[in-house]
Parts: structure tokens; C-alpha cells; sequence
């Protein structure tokens, strides 16, 4: 109580007026195995009528696959295929937008994303742009939507990103890579079923169960550490423990780290993340790398800024018999690791959860290139 009163008064004196971020929470969400078939009674009540279609956006991966036969497609419901290959970029959710709006005189029902980190994001761009004129570029940034996106579901099928719990649609553009940010991005109902990610490829699950593990790590080392994403971010790194270095059975692995993804999610909406997401977006604008591969290929070299979460990152690495590529810029010129480094440095909040207020002296361009010279 006394602590909390000088709290108060140091604010008061300072004439500080504290505004907490007051961020939405995804309102609905099913978890259990086989829940995936609850999707044609939750859509059920929110079809508007029969003209009105729901757009699935599906991961191409599941193509011919029993998945695809279970989507509850009605009426005039479409399913898109889309490849994962590449992360989502605003030209593709503006090409979406404008053949949804030419294929169908009613405004959709809503829009299912079915698939990893980018089909999410894509589905979540696309259900603000169909409500948002312009391209989806004029939305990239903080709070720059204005009205409320279309609804829509979020069926994640590989657990990491956190994608299907956050406020954000990462997108690439002509000019940046950066997330659609508002409080119409999260989904309205997310359905968590661990039978959908078992046909992930271990390399793959090991790059996007990493980001998660990395979430957590940059959120507790960082400085805007809180109780609130502290109690997120502990959660789900003891999970990552278990999946990762505990010899636990598949079924178990499949579940905990479903829940470690949400949870890590949840622990950087009140924080943020650091260092290895910062330079991992330098090597993404560059040379195109995708974010799983992208911040483990950083994080391996982090060990002055993240000691014992990269010793235990390499631990996971050796027990799963992972080999990372090598060679990825020691021989780029010069001017592509300055360009690296710059674009990491712009990305200022990170860098000061990371370090601290005074981050500017603590960091420059010189010594990111010559982690990067190490990748
Ligand atoms: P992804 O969606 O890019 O998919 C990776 C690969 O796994 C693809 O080949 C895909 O086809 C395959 N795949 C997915 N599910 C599968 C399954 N069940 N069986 C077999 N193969 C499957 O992977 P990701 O790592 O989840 O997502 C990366 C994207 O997430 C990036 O675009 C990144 O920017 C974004 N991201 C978003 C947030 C956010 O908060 N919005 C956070 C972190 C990352
Ligand atoms: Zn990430």
C-alpha cells in the first residue's frame, strides 16, 4: 500500500498522466481435439443470408486433403487455396478484396483463415479491407482502421506465431513489412484443435515453435516487462520446456504447444518483443527469409543479449537434430548488411524493451552487421 501510494505521488509530481493500453481479447474460442467440425454450427447464426458467403482462406497444403472436406462450405461459400511459400504482401489481400467484391453482390458473412501465420494474417487483412476502402497499405501502422472488419475465424494448423491470439496482420509492402495494428484485427473466434497440426513437416515445427519460444524470452528479458505479460510469458516458456526438451508424447507436445503459442501471444500484447525479431525483420526485407527461420538463424547469435534462452535454444536444436543453414550473408556486400541493419534499427520499441530508454547507446549499425556477418 505505502509502495503504491509513492508510486502515485512520484506521478503526481512529475505530472505524468498514465495511459495504459486497453487492447481486445479474442471474445470466443473453442479448444479441444476434433473441435475443427463445430465450425458449421458457430457460422451457422452468423450467416446473413443465403447470397451473403463465408470466404474460406485455406493454406494450399490441405489441398485434396481430409480437411478440405470437412470445411462447412454452403450456398455460395468459396474456398481460396493459397500458398504459404511466401508471407502475406498487400498487393495479394488487395487482389482478394477486389475478387471477393467482383464475385458477389452481397457483402461476405464473414472470413475463415485456415492455416499457419500467414494464412492468418492474410484472413485478417482481408476481413478489414472488406470494409475499409483503399488498399490495404493505407492500414499498415497503429490504430488506422476505422471500421469494424467483417467477422471473422481463425483456424490456426501450426502453433508458434501467436498469430491467432494478436491485434496485428503482418504484411509486406512496396515500401515496409509492417502489421495492420488495431483493435478490429483480432479475430472474433478462434478454434484451437490439436488434430490439425499433425502433419507439420519437424523442421517447420520447429522454426515457428521457436518464434514462440523466442516471444517469450524477448518479453521477459525486455524492459517493458509487466505482471501481466510476465504471467503469459512464464506460462508459456515452461510449456516450450516441456515440448521441447521433456520426452513427452506427441498428443501431449501437439496440445502444450498450441497453448504456449496463445500464451506467448498474449504475453507480448503487453509488452513487446526485442533483438532477434528486430534484426530478423532486417534479413526478411532483404533477402526475403520467413520469420520462424528467420529469428532462429538471429537468435543462435544473441548470446550477449539473451544468455540463457540461446543456450537453451541450441540444447533444443541438438536434441531435435536441427541443422541450420549456413552461409546466408557472410559473403553479402556490404551495402545489403547496412540496409539490414537500418531497417532493424527503425524498429525503436523493440530495441528499447530490449535495452532500455538509452538503447541508442548501447547499439549501432557496426555491431549488428557483424552478427549478421555470423548467419
Ligand atoms: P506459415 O503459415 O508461413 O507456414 C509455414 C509452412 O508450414 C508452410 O509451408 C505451410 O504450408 C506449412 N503448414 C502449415 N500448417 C501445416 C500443417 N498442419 N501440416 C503441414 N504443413 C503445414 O508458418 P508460421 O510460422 O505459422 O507463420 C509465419 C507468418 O506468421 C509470417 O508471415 C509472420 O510474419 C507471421 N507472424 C504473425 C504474427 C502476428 O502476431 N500476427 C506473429 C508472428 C509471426
Ligand atoms: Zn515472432
Amino acid at each position: 500500500m505505502k509502495e503504491e501510494n509513492n508510486i502515485e505521488t512520484k506521478r503526481m509530481v512529475q505530472g505524468l498522466k498514465t495511459s495504459f493500453k486497453n487492447f481486445p481479447m479474442v471474445p470466443r474460442v473453442v479448444y479441444g481435439r476434433g473441435s475443427f467440425d463445430q465450425l458449421a454450427d458457430i457460422l451457422l447464426p452468423k450467416r446473413k443470408n443465403s447470397e451473403a458467403p463465408f470466404i474460406f482462406l485455406v493454406d494450399d497444403f490441405f489441398e485434396g486433403t481430409d480437411v478440405e472436406k470437412r470445411i462447412p462450405w454452403l450456398f455460395n461459400d468459396q474456398i481460396i487455396f493459397i500458398s504459404a511459400d511466401e508471407e502475406p504482401r498487400t498487393d495479394q489481400v488487395d487482389a482478394l478484396v477486389k475478387k471477393i467484391k467482383s464475385d458477389f453482390e452481397e457483402e461476405p458473412s464473414g472470413i475463415v483463415g485456415i492455416g499457419g501465420g500467414t494464412l492468418l494474417d492474410l484472413a485478417k487483412a482481408v476481413a478489414i479491407l472488406v470494409k475499409n476502402g483503399g488498399s490495404s497499405t493505407r492500414y499498415q501502422g497503429w490504430d488506422l482502421v476505422n471500421r469494424p472488419a467483417s467477422y471473422h475465424v481463425g483456424v490456426p494448423t501450426i502453433s508458434g506465431t501467436g498469430a491467432e491470439v494478436s491485434r496485428t496482420a503482418v504484411l509486406s509492402g512496396p515500401e515496409r513489412k509492417l502489421g495492420i495494428n488495431s483493435d478490429f484485427t483480432t479475430y472474433d473466434q478462434v478454434i484451437l484443435d490439436p488434430d490439425l497440426v499433425g502433419t507439420v513437416p519437424k523442421e517447420q515445427w520447429f522454426y515457428t515453435g521457436m518464434d514462440c519460444f523466442i516471444h517469450c524470452v524477448e518479453s521477459l528479458e525486455g524492459t517493458y516487462l509487466n505482471a501481466f505479460s510476465q504471467s503469459y510469458g512464464e506460462k508459456a516458456y515452461e510449456l516450450c520446456r516441456e515440448v521441447f526438451l521433456d520426452d513427452i508424447g506427441k498428443c501431449e507436445a501437439e496440445e502444450k504447444l498450441m497453448m504456449a503459442s496463445w500464451h506467448g501471444g498474449m504475453s507480448i500484447a503487453y509488452s513487446q518483443v526485442g533483438v532477434a525479431h528486430a534484426m530478423s525483420y532486417g534479413l526478411s526485407h532483404i533477402l526475403g527469409t520467413k520469420h520462424g527461420i528467420g529469428n532462429c538463424l538471429v537468435f543462435q547469435h544473441l548470446h550477449e543479449f539473451y544468455a540463457e534462452g540461446v543456450a537453451l535454444f541450441h540444447k533444443i536444436r541438438e536434441k531435435h537434430g536441427i541443422v541450420l543453414p549456413k552461409n546466408i550473408c557472410t559473403h553479402l556486400p556490404v551495402s545489403d548488411l547496412e540496409a539490414m541493419a537500418k531497417i532493424a534499427l527503425a524498429m525503436e520499441p523493440l530495441w528499447e524493451n530490449a535495452l532500455g530508454k538509452e538503447w541508442k547507446d548501447k547499439i549501432d549499425v557496426q555491431t549488428l552487421i557483424s552478427i549478421y556477418r555470423k548467419i
